[in-house]
């Protein structure tokens, strides 16, 4: 079977995919999810919510500058503006689509307070339920727009090319497992984050890089891949992916202690509401001292405000109000991806990325909490805007990379990442971990060993400490914030190259 090239499209069912297909409507969009919609989606899972700039103390100008500063000079000024000044209008669109934010009682959009953000700016849906909301109201009207063609249970492989290396489809394996190529004028990538790559995650397991080892393969340039950001108060309860005990309730009070008692916070300036990376290397610290960490989230009201939480608490046999929740850090957001411009266009014409398989250039080093849905949102309208405006040309495909067979080397590459490439890193480790997963991609040639040996190699170049990335052998800064650019050869095992980019020679 194969798709008019009239075609567009969409890999992915999360907020990415999903916006960026109703954004497109009515031009026809394939969308091939690799799962049943609504599920396996990092989307549905988000608790906090979205930042947007709405309350009457608020402007999009203090919500860049909150979300440059957390990008600890990565983040690119004329992105963050824009993606601020975009928010309003992505949750009026929301709102538009029919979804039910909480409200106060005079009837304005209730706005959350989170870590890192000066003024109380999280639009948010049934409490900590937002992710779940926002998928299910975008996943309704995905199935009731006609102009949208959902392929569940299908898996991207691999991109097509035309004879001018312009990307022109991709081979997909349908539900019964055979191959399906699917020609389209335009192609956007919006899989998601890479998480499941490590042992401990918050992320849904399918969450493996697939997107950008696909744009990988095909020749596209990635960047920043060596960001990844920890969330410090993942549930230690022996469940995987670990569930998230969200920032929200040391927000609202809780308080981390080790095994023996010991507030180890509070020497740290910020104390328990530092910088998600600085929390999450201390909880880390007492990990590796031998400690559990706990955190006390005893307090007035939690079943109201937190019902995601308690009710996450309980499948795992725990009950917050009563008892303190033992944590740990855990790969939660990746902050690198196909390098797009502000079109969301990647390296290679014919290919774009949303959401969080994409580096935009708004989160740099660390993520602001609550951004990314609202980036997937702003990115969405952008693509389609310039999608509908280029002109349809498209060749004969070939295939732009070969394809990628399974992992069987999952469990060891997880356990790798972990110990290696984790909340914090040295050269040794790194180099150790380089050599190990280049062998694995020589052998393997997957999507995991492969996405793995990119982030290993950025970390291992990326001679500093910044944001999400921390270097026991170089626990500063460098003078100068640069960009790392990352591209495979022909061959897949072969090391990738990593590059240094100025920050100034990013449009
Ligand atoms: C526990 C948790 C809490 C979070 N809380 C917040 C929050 O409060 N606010 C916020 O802004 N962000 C939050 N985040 C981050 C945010 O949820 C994600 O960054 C965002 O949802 C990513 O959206 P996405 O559409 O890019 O990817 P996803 O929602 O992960 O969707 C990816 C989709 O791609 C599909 N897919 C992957 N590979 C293939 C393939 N090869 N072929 C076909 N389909 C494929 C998957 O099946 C899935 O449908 C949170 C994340 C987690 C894990």
């Amino acid at each position: 079977m194969s798709h008019s090239p009239e075609n567009i499209v969409v890999v992915g069912g999360g907020v990415a995919g999903l916006a960026t297909a109703l954004r497109l409507a009515p031009l026809p969009v394939t969308l091939v999810v690799a799962s049943p919609l609504g599920n396996d989606a990092a989307t549905g899972w988000a608790q906090g919510g979205i930042a947007a700039a709405l309350g009457a103390d608020d402007r999009p100008d203090l919500h860049a500058i909150d979300t440059l500063s957390a990008g600890a000079g990565l983040s690119q000024p004329l992105v963050a503006r824009r993606v601020a000044g975009a928010a309003p209008g992505a949750i009026d669109w929301l709102v538009g689509l029919g979804t039910p934010f909480d409200r106060n009682p005079n009837g304005s959009l209730a706005l959350g307070l989170e870590a890192a953000h000066s003024r109380r700016r999280i639009v948010h849906a049934q409490g900590d339920g937002t992710g779940r909301v926002v998928l299910e109201t975008l996943t309704r009207a995905a199935r009731a727009c006609p102009s949208i063609h959902v392929m569940e249970g299908w898996r991207a492989e691999e991109l097509l090319a035309d004879a001018q290396g312009r990307i022109a489809g991709l081979a997909a394996r349908d539900r019964e497992g055979r191959t399906v190529t699917l020609a389209a004028r335009a192609v956007v990538l919006a899989t998601g984050g890479l998480g499941g790559l490590y042992g401990a995650t918050t992320n849904p397991l399918g969450a493996v890089g697939s997107g950008l080892a696909l744009a990988a393969r095909a020749g596209a340039v990635l960047r920043d891949m060596e960001f990844v950001q920890f969330h410090p108060t993942a549930m230690a309860v022996g469940a995987d992916p670990m569930p998230l005990a969200t920032e929200a309730l040391r927000g609202e009070g809780a308080k981390l202690f080790n095994g023996r008692g010991e507030r180890f916070m509070t020497e740290v300036p910020g104390q328990e509401l530092a910088p998600r990376d600085v929390v999450a290397r201390a909880i880390f610290a007492q990990i590796a001292a031998g400690e559990s960490v706990v955190l006390d989230a005893r307090m007035k009201d939690i079943e109201r405000r937190f019902p995601g939480v308690v009710a996450l608490c309980r499948a795992n046999g725990l009950d917050p109000a009563r008892a303190p929740i033992p944590v740990r850090p855990a790969a939660h957001y990746h902050m690198g991806g196909v390098r797009v411009d502000g079109s969301g266009r990647s390296s290679l014409a014919g290919l774009w990325a949303c959401g969080e398989v994409a580096s935009t250039g708004l989160h740099g080093a660390n993520r602001l909490a609550s951004n990314s849905l609202l980036e997937a949102l702003a990115y969405a309208q952008w693509i389609a805007t310039d999608i509908a405006g280029e002109e349809c040309r498209v060749g004969p495909a070939r295939a732009a990379g070969p394809p990628g067979p399974r992992s069987p080397a999952r469990t060891e590459i997880r356990a790798l990442m972990d110990r290696q490439v984790g909340v914090v890193r040295d050269a040794d480790g790194l180099e150790a971990a380089a050599q190990r997963l280049g062998t694995l991609a020589d052998r393997d040639g997957d999507a995991l060993s492969l996405v793995a040996l990119a982030i290993t190699e950025a970390a291992l170049r990326r001679c500093e400490s910044r944001g999400g990335h921390f270097r026991a052998d170089y626990p500063a800064p460098a003078a100068v914030a640069r960009h790392s650019e990352t591209r495979f050869g022909e061959a897949p095992g072969v090391a990738p190259s990593v590059e240094a980019i100025d920050t100034r020679q990013v449009a």
